[in-house]
């Protein structure tokens, strides 16, 4: 179904992307070591993601790593191994024997035992190692191994060096690709570093594919097929207004088709509910950040009320909250950016989402 609000994971419960399918494809045809699927919040990294790997044909582990960071607060190596093996063996579960002499491999590694689903760790695991073992048993198998890690940004509060382990697979692993997935973009960049020669992955090549917005005709088109879908009628004029709303993102479009098609909610009750859900979800990820600083709300604000130059955003920061050094409000403003918050094409900063920017024009930000 179209609406479904979890993140697809089959190709008919998928719109369009074809030609981001056929691109992880091709990298993964070409055994590529490093693929990133980058896009804003909501537009559907994550159901990518999923499709691509099941599609792929290849053995997979998938980590969120956006919920184990929350769950455990850091993401210490032993969880990961327990993660990515658990995943891994899974993806195999139905393949006896490539399985198998998977858990034979893996069980020559001292202090690991794995039976089945169960691993066990006798001592504290080398990430290293277990991925030298799936990477040998790839290359006997004559199959790529994919190791996913949605929302990968995370992995640089882990307290770990991460990027470094990644490096080394990247460049001794031949039978690994590694898929992150940011919605923070820049983040991930700087996490990586792949132009930052102070990094690890300096100069190292990643296939980048970049998950736009629908447009318009695609946005409606979308609409329309979800509602045929479900034989609910719904009339052009709505699929129009719910697209000049909500624009092509097609997490809120989603929403959008499941509050009419399956709540059977009117027009104005949908959207009423979609913006009330919208305000609690993104007070939520913004809350972290607006604890860290009140004037990373307050640039959110000035943008959304139109603000768009440096000047102009500056100057209502400082109306609303006093004086702020250049240096430090340009940071601000540059992180913002990272995060995937702010847009910025030319000198005009933008955000880029409407209902989001709906949502931080009605943010209250209480005086400190
Ligand atoms: P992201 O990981 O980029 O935040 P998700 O994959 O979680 O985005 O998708 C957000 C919402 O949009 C989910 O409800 C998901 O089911 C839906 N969705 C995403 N991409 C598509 C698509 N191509 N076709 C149909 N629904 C989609
Ligand atoms: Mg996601």
């Amino acid at each position: 179904m179209l609406f479904d609000l979890q993140p697809k994971t089959k190709r008919e419960d998928l719109y369009d992307r074809e030609k981001e399918l056929k691109e992880f494809q091709n990298a993964i045809n070409l055994g590529e070591r490093l693929v990133l699927l980058l896009g804003i919040r909501r537009l559907g990294k994550s159901s990518l993601l999923n499709v691509a790997l099941a599609e792929s044909g290849m053995p997979y582990a998938k980590i969120d790593v956006r919920s184990l960071y929350f769950t455990h607060g850091s993401i210490p190596q032993e969880i990961l191994a327990r993660k990515i093996l658990g995943s891994l063996l899974s993806t195999v579960s139905t393949k006896k024997s490539l399985r198998l002499r998977l858990e034979k491999m893996l069980n020559s590694i001292r202090g690991l035992k794995v039976s089945g689903l169960h691993v066990e760790f006798e001592r504290k695991p080398d990430l290293a190692e277990i991925l030298e073992k799936i990477d040998s048993w790839a290359e006997k198998e004559d199959i790529r191994a994919i190791m996913a890690f949605d929302e990968a940004q995370y992995l640089r509060l882990s307290g770990i060096q991460y990027d470094g382990l990644i490096a080394y697979a990247v460049d001794n692993l031949p039978n690994v690709t590694f898929v992150l997935t940011g919605s923070e973009m820049g983040m991930l960049h700087d996490f990586l570093g792949l132009d930052n020669p102070k990094k690890p992955l300096f100069g190292r090549y990643a296939r980048e594919i970049i998950l736009e917005r629908f447009n318009r005709k695609q946005s409606m088109d979308f609409l329309r097929s979800g509602f045929e879908e479900l034989g609910t009628e719904v009339d052009d004029g709505d699929i129009e207004r719910a697209v000049e709303r909500l624009d092509g993102i097609v997490g809120w479009l989603t929403t959008y088709g499941y509050l009419r098609g399956m709540r059977k909610l009117s027009e104005k009750e949908a959207l009423e509910e979609l913006f009330q859900r919208a305000r609690a979800l993104v007070s939520e990820e913004l809350s972290t950040l607006i604890a860290y600083s009140r004037r990373y709300g307050l640039i959110l604000k000035a943008v959304a009320m139109g603000n768009g130059t440096w000047s102009t955003i500056k100057e209502y920061v400082e109306f609303r909250g006093g004086p702020i050094n250049d240096a430090k409000f340009s940071n601000l403003l540059k992180n913002l950016v990272k995060y995937g918050y702010l847009e910025k094409k030319g000198n005009e900063y933008s955000i880029p989402d409407p209902v989001v920017g709906k949502v931080v024009e009605g943010l209250q930000l209480t005086p400190r």
